[in-house]
């Protein structure tokens, strides 16, 4: 995977249609593959804590979400050359999995909101196949990695806040069946609307 450092943290230099056609290869055989986003909180919180900075750089994509990393990349003259964010790298996860047939698992937020972020992404997205979803508030995690699992999901959003998100995907990513997993922050709430 082609990275750069900044702060002691691993940033992808990959773009969107790139990281998909890597996920696509790592699915196809049998990896699993998590996705977070570098933001300036992200790297302070590293910075201060180095269990944040691990879990971060245990990541397989360190997608650029702030525009720090990418100016300070082209200050280095490094290759990461616009941003990629968290909610427009699941938009394009979305779309790629209304494409090729892969099932979509929502976990995280409010249930009014992850209800309808599932509503608007289905009419948005024709063919999508959201196999289930969770409100961010349950107390019963062994019932919804097994909720998560029955859906056959094989891409699942996160969406808890930093670090719950991570600390949870990293948690459970073992028991699940999921290949592709994506923190997501407040990214439900935006696609509710
Ligand atoms: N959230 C949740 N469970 C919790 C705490 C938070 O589902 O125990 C949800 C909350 O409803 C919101 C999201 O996590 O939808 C937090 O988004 P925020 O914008 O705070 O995250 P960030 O993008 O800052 O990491």
């Amino acid at each position: 995977m082609k990275k750069e450092k900044y702060l002691g943290v691993y940033v992808s230099t990959l773009n969107y249609d790139e990281i998909i056609a890597d996920l696509k290869t790592r699915m196809a055989a049998g990896e699993k593959s998590t996705i977070i986003a570098v933001n300036p909180e992200k790297l302070i919180a590293a910075g201060k804590d180095e269990s944040v900075k691990e879990l971060i750089n245990s990541a397989t994509y360190q997608i650029p979400d702030g525009i720090g990393v990418v100016l300070a990349s082209k200050l280095k003259g490094g290759s990461i050359k616009s941003r990629v964010t968290g909610i427009d790298m699941m938009e394009r996860l979305i779309q790629f999995a209304a494409q090729e047939n892969h099932r979509v698992f929502l976990y995280g937020a409010k249930e009014e909101v992850v209800k309808k972020a599932k509503e608007n992404l289905e009419a948005k997205y024709p063919g999508l196949q959201i196999a289930g979803y969770s409100n961010g508030y349950v107390q019963d995690h062994e019932a919804l990695v097994k909720k998560i699992n029955d859906s056959g999901a094989d891409i699942l959003f996160v969406a808890l806040g930093s670090p719950r998100q991570e600390l949870w995907i990293k948690k459970y990513m073992n028991d699940l069946n999921v290949k592709v997993f994506q923190g997501v922050g407040g990214s439900f709430d935006v696609f509710a609307g």
